[in-house]
């Protein structure tokens, strides 16, 4: 089964840069990383759409603000979220770790931790013929995420899990941020003819005000600067170089 043709997952944009991703299969829907609640209860609404569980990638206020909401409006639905994570993730009534294994709407999921950005930081792995990722705030397109509470070390081990799945994975993260991830790539590596061609493409797509993400791990292997290091001393450079990129 082709994931993408059964299955729909739709991306609400809310705040500043933040997408809310709506994974659908047969009217129900499974929310990734609810910033808000009211944009996800008007669309479930609006499309006669039922919720069956929130997944949680980590515990930032612009990732969990609206699962006390959705929980008000669907009070019997999952929410899934680290098990270390119980204190700052409150509302979790499915708690999980590295390598586990849940069912939802039909698919396996498979629990990756990503440490880095926070203590705990977990992504949702689909492996279905067309592979899915919910990668959080770990990996963006042309960039990853800051590192606050992990070391630079954790992160770089982070990128590699998420380099060692299939390269026809499509990654979902939170945040549109791929333009100036991509302008900052290119001061790195003014000649690199990809990240030239993928910034046009970008462009060309917020021109059309439509989002840039998922993207796919092939093509990010081209592009990303964080992906393509290849050891911790060349991506720990880059991390300290684009914390102070403006
Ligand atoms: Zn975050």
């Amino acid at each position: 089964m082709d994931f993408n043709k059964e299955q729909n997952i739709i991306g609400i944009r809310v705040l500043n840069d933040n997408v809310i991703w709506l994974w659908e299969k047969d009217k129900s829907v499974v929310v990734i990383d609810p910033a808000l609640s009211q944009p996800v209860i008007d669309y479930l609404k609006a499309n006669c759409l039922k919720l069956k569980a929130i997944l949680q990638t980590h515990h930032h206020s612009d990732h969990i603000g609206g699962t006390k909401e959705l929980l008000k409006e669907w009070p019997n639905i999952k929410v899934i979220a680290s098990v270390k994570e119980k204190d700052r993730i409150p509302f979790q009534n499915l708690s999980v770790k590295d390598g586990d294994k849940f069912k939802i709407l039909d698919e396996e999921v498979e629990v990756i931790e990503v440490i880095g950005h926070t203590k705990s930081h977990l992504a949702f792995y689909i492996n279905n013929v067309s592979p899915v990722l919910f990668v959080g705030d770990t990996l963006f397109s042309a960039g990853c995420g800051r590192i606050f509470e992990g070391t630079h070390q954790q992160m770089y081990n982070s990128l590699q899990k998420i380099k060692s799945l299939p390269k026809n994975t499509l990654i979902y993260c939170a945040h549109e941020y791929t333009k100036s991830n991509l302008i900052w790539a290119l001061n790195i590596e003014p000649e690199n003819h990809n990240i030239k061609k993928k910034l046009i493409e970008v462009e060309r797509k917020i021109a059309l005000n439509e989002l840039t993400i998922p993207f796919l791990l092939q093509e990010e292997m081209e592009i990303n600067l964080f992906l393509r290091a290849d050891n911790l001393k060349g991506f720990s450079y880059l991390r300290a170089n684009k914390d102070l990129w403006v």
